[in-house]
């Protein structure tokens, strides 16, 4: 049986962060009402997170691996999704 698993997989991933978010969620209040929160479900790197206290969503943008999910998975359609700016971002290290 393979021991390999996702976080284990992410280990090989390189990141150059940039300063600036590319991921942006569009409404605050949106996120508010949002009953099912479903951001904090999908995103295989947790990048998103439901802040009980603060009633906002935060986004830990550095640890995106760019698979897209969110462009297509908040069901308000809320989150700003583009690619990080030239030169930033992840690159993927096979073997
Ligand atoms: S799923 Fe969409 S609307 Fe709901 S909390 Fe996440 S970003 Fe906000
Ligand atoms: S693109 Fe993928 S990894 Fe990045 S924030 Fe969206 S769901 Fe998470």
């Amino acid at each position: 049986m393979s021991n390999c698993n996702v976080s284990e997989k992410l280990f090989t991933i390189r990141y150059k962060c940039d300063t600036e978010s590319h991921l942006v969620i569009k409404e605050t209040e949106t996120c508010l009402s949002c009953k099912t929160k479903d951001c904090n479900y999908f995103c295989p790197s947790d990048v998103y997170e439901w802040e009980k206290k603060l009633k906002i969503t935060t986004v830990a943008f550095e640890n995106c691996i760019e698979c897209g999910t969110c462009r297509i998975a908040c069901p308000s359609d809320n989150i700003a999704w583009v690619y990080p700016k030239g030169g930033y971002g992840i690159t993927y290290k096979y073997g």
